[in-house]
């Protein structure tokens, strides 16, 4: 009997791992565990045997039809998970999926990515510099002595005696010239701050490009010739420009640079304020006081500089009118860019 047992259990097992429909296991399970199956009919000769035997074999037979069960369970799983597949049909594949988020560029680094692609494409060289500077890179060295009246529109945020964070990127190029001879062709982005309340047009920290040229003869209409490349390839080629006078300490002469307003085509505006015209640009020819302070001689050498704030020019490029937008990360802006 115990014997019968075991061959039940084992030809069962095997059936079972072998069967690969839902029908067949149903089959099986009729064959071994129903009513009129093996096993019930094992059980119900039990009591033709002799009383010392039927505990031992009742007992047995149990086991097996455990066994047999806990096989049936394992099966029907992976059976069910292969059987619904088919519901798998039902779903629309042709509705768009779920899309990860994936990041992208801020709207102020792809501006200055533009900007400084025209400039690599002219023969500029990418240079950056540190965010704290000494008092001497700041000022002293960019022709702003201590208590020149021009310090006034640059004051900025000290941190100790001396050190402090710059005030325009003006600061990158002294330290270019101080570690390499002429010829030198760099712009340097980076943020610069100063300490002005925060409003729809100021912040205290901002964005700025700037970039320095120096060489033997370098003039004027290399100036006029770079920005007017520059600001053509950026604002369009329809682009008109307008040199006005200025003055910055660093620079002599100095010009401010407006281009036509791109958006009324010089007519006049809200964006422009009326006038036809956008200020986009602070240049000069680097004033000799400048070379002389990073050891440059100012009768073999000359150069210019310019600078530009690259939130105005994304405000500009844009239609944006609130600098404050770029800084509070709000994704319903931007995702706009
Ligand atoms: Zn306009």
């Amino acid at each position: 009997m115990k014997k019968l047992l075991k061959d039940i259990e084992r030809e069962a097992i095997g059936q079972i791992r072998e069967a690969n429909q839902d029908k067949e296991l149903e089959t099986l399970k009729r064959t071994y565990l129903g009513r009129k199956g093996k096993i019930s009919k094992l059980l119900k000769s039990i009591g033709r045997l002799p009383p010392g035997e039927r505990a031992a074999v009742g007992l047995m037979a149990n086991e097996v039809k455990q066994n047999i069960t806990r096989q049936f369970q394992l099966k029907s799983l992976p059976l069910r998970k292969k059987t619904s597949s088919k519901l798998n049909q039902k779903i629309d594949i042709s509705l768009p999926g779920i899309l990860p988020d994936i990041g992208r560029l801020h709207p102020l680094t792809q501006i200055t990515d533009e900007i400084a692609a025209i400039f690599l494409r002219l023969g500029f060289r990418l240079v950056e510099g540190p965010e704290v500077e000494t008092e001497y890179y700041n000022f002293q060295a960019l022709n702003m002595p201590i208590n020149h009246p021009s310090r006034e529109t640059f004051h900025t945020f000290y941190t100790t005696d001396n050190f402090l964070l710059r005030s325009q990127t003006s600061t990158v190029q002294i330290r270019i010239m101080q570690k390499q001879r002429p010829p030198v062709a760099v712009i340097a982005p980076g943020k610069v701050f100063r300490p002005d309340a925060t409003d729809a047009s100021h912040s205290f920290m901002f964005h700025q490009i700037e970039g320095l040229l120096v060489d033997k003869d370098v003039t004027f209409s290399d100036l006029k010739g770079s920005l007017t490349t520059f600001c053509r390839q950026m604002f369009g080629g329809e682009t008109r420009m307008r040199f006005r006078p200025h003055y910055f300490p660093f620079t002599e002469p100095s010009v401010e640079i407006d281009i036509s307003c791109m958006i009324c085509g010089g007519k006049g505006c809200r964006v422009c304020s009326q006038k036809g015209w956008l200020e986009i640009l602070g240049a000069g020819m680097v004033n000799p006081a400048v070379f002389e302070a990073v050891g440059y001689n100012p009768e073999e050498v000359t150069g210019f500089a310019f600078g530009m704030g690259i939130e105005r020019i994304a405000m500009l490029k844009y239609g944006i009118d609130d600098i404050r937008m770029f800084f509070e990360n709000d994704m319903r802006f931007l995702e706009q860019f």
